[in-house]
C-alpha cells in the first residue's frame, strides 16, 4: 500500500509518498482502509522536529482517520469488518497518512451514516481538544459566555458548535469575512474579526460589562494578556494553542480571580477519551455536530496540505483522502 513516510525531520518535503508492506491487525486491533486523514497542525510541528514529542523515524504521520473497516484481530468486540469508524488515534507504530492504518479498539467510534469520511476525519483532534478544553478543563457550564479566539479552524468550527449545542453564549472569531461567515453559520451568536486593530474593546458592550466567562484561546502568544483584560469575575483563560513566548500583566487576572490554563490532548485519560467520544458520537446522531471542511487533497499531496494547515484564512478542516473519500 502506498503511505506518507518521514525519515528525517524537517520542511514538508521530507513526507515521501512510499510503497510500505500491508499491515495486519493484532489481538484487540482493527484494520481501517483510510477514506480520509485530518491534517492537524501538530503533524506540522511534530514532522518539523521543534515539537517536545518525536515520533522514532521513520514514521507515518496522522491520527484522525476515518473510513472501513477491513479486518479485526482476535477479541475485537466493538466493531465488524464494514463498518464506517472514525478514529482518534492510531496503534503505537503505525500513521494514519496511509491507504490502511491499525487502531486500537478503544479508538474506533461509530460513524453516522449522515457524515462523510472527509467529515469523520475531523472529529479526532479538533473535536476531542474543542470537548476536553470546554468541560474537563474550563469547566464551563451553559449560559456562561465564551470566546473562542480562533473560531474559523478545525478546533474552533467544533467549540462552536458544541458550545452552542450545549447553551452557552458564543463570541467567535476569525480573521476574514468568509471565516466569520462560516463562525456564524455554526452558531456564534456574535462574531469579531481578530485582524482588527479596536476588537477586543467589544467585547465588554457585548456581554453587558460583565466580560466573558471562558476564553478558547488558539493564538496564546498574541492574545493573552489582552483575554485577561476581558475576562469575567472567576473567568477561565483555557490556552489550546501557542507559537511563541508572550508576556501578561499577571494583575489583570488578580482583580478577577481569573485562571490560565494550559492543556494538550496528549495528556487526556482513557476515561475521558471514552467520555468524550460517547458525548461526540451522541451530537453527530442527533445533528448538534456537523464537521466542516475546508479543503480536501489527495495523500500525494501532504506537503502541499501541511502548508495549507498554516496558512491564515483559516476555512473549517483539511484532509487527506487516501483512497477518495
Ligand atoms: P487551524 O485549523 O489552522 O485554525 C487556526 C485558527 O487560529 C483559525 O481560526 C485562525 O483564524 C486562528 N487565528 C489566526 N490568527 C489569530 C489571532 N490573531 N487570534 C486568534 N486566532 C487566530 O488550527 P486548529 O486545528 O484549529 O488548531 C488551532 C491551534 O490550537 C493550533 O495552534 C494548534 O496547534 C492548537 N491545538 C492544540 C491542541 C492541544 O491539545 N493543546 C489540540 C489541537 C490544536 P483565521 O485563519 O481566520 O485568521
Amino acid at each position: 500500500m502506498k503511505a506518507i513516510v518521514v525519515r528525517e525531520f524537517g520542511p514538508a518535503e521530507v513526507m515521501k509518498l512510499e510503497d510500505v508492506p500491508d499491515p495486519s491487525p493484532g489481538p484487540g486491533q482493527v484494520l481501517v482502509r483510510v477514506k480520509a486523514v485530518g491534517v492537524n497542525p501538530v503533524e506540522v510541528y511534530i514532522r518539523s522536529g521543534t515539537y517536545g514529542r518525536k515520533p522514532s523515524l521513520p514514521y507515518t504521520p496522522g491520527t484522525d482517520v476515518a473510513g472501513i473497516v477491513e479486518g479485526v484481530g482476535a477479541d475485537v468486540t466493538r466493531v465488524k469488518q464494514g463498518d464506517r469508524v472514525y478514529a482518534h488515534g492510531i496503534a503505537d507504530g503505525h500513521g494514519g497518512y496511509a491507504e490502511t492504518t491499525i487502531c486500537n479498539q478503544s479508538q474506533v467510534h461509530p460513524l453516522p451514516g449522515r457524515i462523510s469520511f472527509a467529515q469523520g476525519a475531523a472529529m479526532g483532534v479538533p473535536y476531542g481538544t474543542a470537548w476536553r478544553a470546554l468541560f474537563f478543563r474550563a469547566n464551563a457550564r451553559p449560559g456562561e459566555t465564551v470566546l473562542i479566539h480562533g473560531a474559523s479552524g478545525g478546533v474552533g468550527v467544533a467549540a462552536t458548535q458544541i458550545a452552542r449545542a450545549h447553551g452557552l453564549r458564543v463570541i467567535g472569531t476569525a480573521g476574514t469575512e468568509k471565516g466569520l461567515a462560516l463562525v456564524r453559520e455554526q452558531g456564534a451568536h456574535e462574531v469579531l474579526n481578530h485582524s482588527d486593530s479596536d476588537y477586543m474593546s467589544r467585547i465588554m458592550a457585548l456581554t453587558g460589562g460583565l466580560g466573558v466567562n471562558v476564553v478558547l484561546e488558539m493564538l496564546a502568544n498574541v492574545n493573552l494578556d489582552r483575554d485577561l483584560e476581558v475576562l469575567a469575575v472567576h473567568g477561565r483563560v483555557m490556552v489550546i494553542g501557542s507559537r511563541g513566548r508572550v508576556e501578561i500583566d499577571p494583575r489583570k487576572m488578580m482583580g478577577k480571580d481569573g485562571t490560565i490554563l494550559g492543556m494538550t490532548m496528549f495528556n487526556a485519560t482513557p476515561e475521558e477519551q471514552r467520555a468524550i467520544h460517547a458525548a461526540l458520537v451522541a451530537g453527530l446522531e442527533n445533528g448538534t455536530l456537523n464537521p466542516v471542511i475546508g479543503r480536501e487533497f489527495p495523500l500525494a499531496q501532504a506537503v502541499q496540505a501541511h502548508g495549507a494547515v498554516m496558512e491564515t484564512g483559516a476555512f473549517g478542516k483539511i484532509v487527506l483522502t487516501p483512497t477518495g473519500s
